[in-house]
């Protein structure tokens, strides 16, 4: 019974909502007493009996009247709700049924106000001192990592950093041991914004290449160098040129730091070009994402000044390597290594029957 009040209270919400674009029949049906209505998702409606409705469900049809429709938003904010089947023909229409798409959560510092804006007033609010999402991770929504090597580098790295700040997104650096002597104020900045700090060994030796305790000591004297300046060690690790085998693994796990690769390669060392980079990003990345970028190139940081702004807008959330490996996958072992944590790798890794789609 309580069913039937839904849809027709749905179907109210209907009327108001589309009323003057029909998309709609609203003649939802109560139905006899032993009759079940069903719906399709191209906006039929039938009568069956129990029995045949059970089979029904194998073939399409819904007991639910919400199960066959959804909501799409345009960019303006406004919204309709449609017939499943008929999602690709209000898409061209430039409707989406992406949500964090057309919206976006901003967050005041000073009063911890938060509140939903148009994307096309986000900037407005950023200029008098709002900032993009609160910064809470949302496990349920999209998100990526974006991670930066060989750095950090005093002039390059404060500008990524200033981006970062700007739309409270957050990275992970995977630095040199040797280079984080002369940039300890800006890896105390990165600290203070959440961002996530890792070595990428103590003078970029292909980890392979070593054994005993000279792999130990690209770990240790690393380690010792961040901990002067912020008081902790590397959370994580990314061998140079992603080059490791089961020393180095043991080793990372003795030293408590995941092994982190990426599924993403920017090639901006190579292209040195903003351009190429931001396209390569747009084109490729998909929720569960880690992107490889380094922070000691002015082309790198002019493409995650558009990148940054451009990914939020598509809906992802802008994490850390262990935000997300915590949200994705409740943490990311010691000597284990992870190339991704896109649907099918977070499966693959948690065994669960995921309900959500392979890639
Ligand atoms: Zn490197």
């Amino acid at each position: 019974m309580r069913k039937v009040v839904g849809c027709i209270l749905l179907a109210a919400i209907l009327v108001t909502c589309l009323g003057m674009r029909g998309i709609i029949p609203v003649d939802v049906d109560q139905g006899g007493s032993d009759m079940v209505t069903m719906y399709s998702e191209d906006g039929r409606q039938e009568q069956f009996t129990p029995a045949e409705a059970e089979e029904q469900k194998t073939v399409g049809w819904y007991d639910n009247f919400n199960d066959v429709v959804t909501k799409m938003w345009k960019k303006d904010g406004s919204s309709i709700v449609v017939y499943k089947s008929d999602v690709s023909k209000y898409e061209k229409e430039g409707f989406t049924t992406n949500y964090a798409s057309i919206f976006s959560k901003i967050y005041n510092p000073e009063t911890e106000e938060e509140k939903e804006v148009l994307k096309t007033e986000v900037q407005s609010y950023i200029d008098q001192g709002w900032k993009r999402g609160s910064g809470e991770v949302d496990p349920e929504l999209p998100m990526i990592a974006l991670t930066f090597d060989d750095g950090p580098n005093k002039d390059t790295t404060k500008r990524l950093l200033d981006v970062l700040e700007e739309n409270n997104a957050r990275a992970t650096f995977f630095m040199l041991g040797d280079h984080m002597k002369g940039a300890a104020d800006t890896i105390k900045r990165m600290k203070s914004l959440g961002c996530e700090l890792s070595s990428h060994t103590y003078d970029h030796t292909q980890l392979t290449q070593l054994s005993g305790d000279a792999l130990k000591e690209q770990f240790e004297k690393s380690g010792n160098n961040l901990k002067d300046i912020v008081g902790e060690d590397p959370s994580t690790v990314r061998p140079p040129y992603g080059s490791y085998d089961d020393s180095v693994k043991s080793v990372a796990k003795d030293f408590g730091q995941p092994i982190i690769l990426w599924s993403v390669d920017t090639l901006d060392w190579k292209s040195k070009n903003a351009d190429s980079v931001y396209s390569t990003v747009m084109s490729t990345v998909q929720d569960g994402d880690i992107l490889l970028f380094h922070d000691i190139y002015d082309s790198t940081i002019d493409a995650v000044v558009r990148l940054i702004p451009a990914l939020q807008d598509e809906g992802y959330q802008l994490v850390t390597v262990s935000e997300m490996g915590e949200a994705k996958i409740g943490g990311l072992e010691p000597g284990d290594v992870y190339t991704d944590l896109r649907p099918g790798t977070v499966k693959k890794l948690t065994g669960a029957s995921s309900q959500s789609e392979e890639e």
